[in-house]
């Protein structure tokens, strides 16, 4: 099967009646690079720029941050790179930065809204990823946003860094893209003014589901309780690509919900056409993508969105078993 997927490679990820799906991978390391070509990713649609924060033993300064996102780029062969801005707290400790116990990390002071309180990290970061996008195009992605206030500020602070650079003569990047992960439920309430705002939106399933079910991600008590299959889930998705698709507004997936063929299908279904997954489950999402009617699935999506039910995984593996997905 291995060999079968890697022959898929350079095969294009279209579905059956023509419609594209763009795969990228999640990388966070510079070693994860070298799959870009391997996979046949069209992008990294998640750089996690936390894990070299979390491997030093002090704050990496600026030049050593443009070093490395510069390396990125230049091993992404001209593909897009949505590098997605300090993720700290939680489960994600900095060794030398002093995070205070908290009674509730997961929805604790954490990710953006530690940077919005710690500023000049924030800038200095925008400004290492600003010197290594000279001349190329530059894709910012915040996480952890709950309202749109929070991305007007940390964009005002993006557009700060692009004024300082422009005044330093820097050489800039040929286009600075900015947009948003959504991963806090609240957000999705405030979609007219946020899809005004934004370049990109993508979804981070894993802490929306533990958000939206109230739900602890790493509780092994927990794990089998509710599914990323269910209608609750499925609905607020649709809610979403359809608000999306009327502004104009760029989509994606980002967590762990894109990398297993059976959920990747389910967002084809609901109109997702850009999903981003670990290198190693491009190929069979690929595989999965190219068996696939996109016309027949989305109008049997539909029917399930209102079914008052724990799970419709069952269902859906049995349609993927009787249209030979
Ligand atoms: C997510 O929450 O789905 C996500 C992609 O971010 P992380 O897993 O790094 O929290
Ligand atoms: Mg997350």
């Amino acid at each position: 099967r291995k060999a079968a997927f890697a022959a898929l490679r350079h095969m294009p990820s279209i579905t059956r009646d023509d419609v594209r799906v763009n795969l990228l991978m999640n990388a966070g390391l510079l070693a994860d690079m070298t799959m870009l070509g391997e996979s046949g990713a069209e992008g990294i649609g998640l750089y996690r720029t936390e894990l070299f924060f979390m491997v030093r033993s002090q704050i990496p300064d600026v030049e050593a941050q443009a070093d490395l996102y510069a390396r990125v780029l230049d091993q992404s062969s001209e593909r897009p790179v949505y590098f997605r801005t300090l993720d700290v707290g939680s489960d994600k400790q900095l060794p030398y930065f002093n995070h205070r116990p908290e009674e509730n990390p997961a929805m604790g002071w954490r990710s953006l809204r530690l940077t919005l309180d710690r500023p000049v990290m924030l800038r200095r970061q925008v400004r290492a990823l600003l010197m290594a996008s000279a001349g190329r195009q530059l894709n910012i992605m915040f996480p952890m946003v709950a309202e749109v206030a929070e991305f007007d500020t940390a964009r005002k602070l993006v557009n700060m860094e692009v004024a300082r650079a422009r005044r330093l003569r820097q050489r800039l990047p040929s286009q600075v893209r900015v947009g948003t992960m959504l991963e806090v439920p609240a957000l999705a309430w405030q979609l007219p003014a946020l899809l005004d705002r934004v370049d990109f939106v993508s979804v981070g399933s894993n802490d929306l589901l533990q958000f939206l079910f109230a739900c602890d991600r790493g509780n092994p008590d927990l794990s089998d309780r509710y599914d990323l299959l269910s209608p609750a889930v499925l609905a607020f998705l649709s809610h979403l690509v359809d608000a999306c698709a009327r502004a104009d507004v760029e989509l994606s997936l980002c967590g762990e919900m894109a990398s297993r063929p059976l959920e990747a299908m389910a967002l084809i279904g609901l109109g997702f056409r850009r999903m981003s997954m670990p290198a190693g489950a491009i190929g069979p999402v690929k595989a999965m993508v190219r068996s696939l009617d996109r016309g027949q699935l989305s109008s049997y999506m539909r029917s399930l969105l209102n079914v008052p039910d724990h799970s419709v995984r069952d269902r859906l593996l049995a349609y993927a078993h009787d249209h030979g997905i």
